[in-house]
């Protein structure tokens, strides 16, 4: 089968595509013939080696695909039934094993390429939303890149618990993809200040869910009102560097969490709980995830290169067949 290989951290330029023996499934598992590659940014940091793993090695955690044969023991699922799955390392692949509890069915109404990303993307922007602070309807909360992946989800699902929405962008094009979203006021960096923030939120919100990481970190402490929370979960700029906990005395007692995914999926019963409010949103039209670009298989290297380089919307996706 054709996969991306990586044998050393680097740029880009590391993704290269080659042929290796396509795997069989052990009990328990699933081989998967994948139709739709899921990219997201994480990708980018095992890529660099700002976290590890054994090379050589196969990137991406996420895609969708058509079961295409069983292992013993995993009797609910037949071959031909179509999948989705997140967290499971080897995606960049025309084939991937995947323990069967990771696999959820993909409903008809679900495209390839959405049911790809909805998972390391929704189930992020579902544990946000719900489960990393104590705000509630009506109060303000601030989102950053809210054009990307998770960011766009994040909005919605924002919107639709009763949160007023504000987020941050880079261009006026992914401003107005926020705006259409329901973000009820987007900002662009030069003008998104904790003045700004402060000003449009009556002192401050109540939550800041930022993924940007180190460029935005100062400003969104200090958008925070009395008590509010500040969820760290990426670092699209980089990693913040250490934080003296007597800032968020400073900042008006206030909360700082970095969450990450595995701890909000950590039992099956979790994972399927939330991958099913995803999808029921999905199906019913009430969220909406946009597949902003697909890239060849073999065109990993420019996949990643959009992603760091800002030029992406929404969702990115790889095409196991080019
Ligand atoms: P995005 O599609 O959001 O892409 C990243 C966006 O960050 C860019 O489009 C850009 O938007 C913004 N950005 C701001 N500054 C920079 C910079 N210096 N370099 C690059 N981008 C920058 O990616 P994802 O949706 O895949 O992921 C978003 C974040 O969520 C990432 O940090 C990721 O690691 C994190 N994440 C965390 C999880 C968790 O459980 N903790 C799980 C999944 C994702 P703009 O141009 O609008 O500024």
């Amino acid at each position: 089968m054709r996969a991306v290989q990586i044998t050393e951290h680097g740029g880009p330029d590391v993704l290269d595509t080659v042929e290796v023996d396509t795997p069989s499934p052990g009990p328990g598992e699933v081989l998967v013939r994948t139709t739709a590659v899921g990219v997201n940014y994480i990708d980018t940091y095992f890529r660099e080696g700002i976290y590890r793993t054994e090379l050589p090695y196969i990137p991406g955690s996420e895609g969708a695909g058509v079961v295409e044969s069983v292992g013993e023991g995993t009797p609910d699922l037949v071959p031909g039934d179509r999948v989705a799955w997140c967290q499971t390392p080897g995606s960049y692949a025309q084939f991937v094993v995947a323990p069967a509890e990771a696999l959820v069915a993909v409903p008809d109404g679900v495209a390839d390429d959405v049911a790809a990303s909805m998972l390391l993307q929704g189930l992020t922007a579902h544990y946000l939303i719900t489960d990393t602070h104590r705000a509630s309807g009506g109060d303000t909360v601030l989102i950053t890149a809210g054009a990307g992946g998770v960011g766009q989800l994040l909005i919605q699902m924002a919107v639709a618990r009763g949160f007023r929405v504000i987020t941050t962008t880079s261009t006026g094009s992914k401003a107005q993809l926020c705006r259409e979203l329901g973000a009820h006021h987007v900002l662009l960096y030069p003008e998104a200040t904790p003045e700004k923030v402060r000003e449009l939120s009556g002192g401050g919100v109540e939550v800041v869910f930022d993924g940007v990481g180190r460029d935005t970190f100062d400003t969104s402490l200090a958008s925070l009102g009395r008590r509010g929370t500040l969820v760290l979960f990426g670092a699209a700029s980089g990693p913040v560097p250490p934080v003296d906990p007597q800032r968020l005395n400073a900042a008006g007692s206030v909360f700082l969490t970095r969450p990450t995914l595995g701890d909000f999926i950590a039992t099956t019963e979790e994972y399927r709980e939330r991958a099913a409010e995803v999808m029921e949103g999905l199906v019913d039209g009430s969220l909406v995830l946009n597949v902003g670009a697909t890239f060849a298989l073999s065109d990993a290297s420019g996949a990643h290169r959009a992603l760091q380089s800002r030029r992406t919307t929404g969702s990115i996706t790889l095409d196991p067949a080019r």
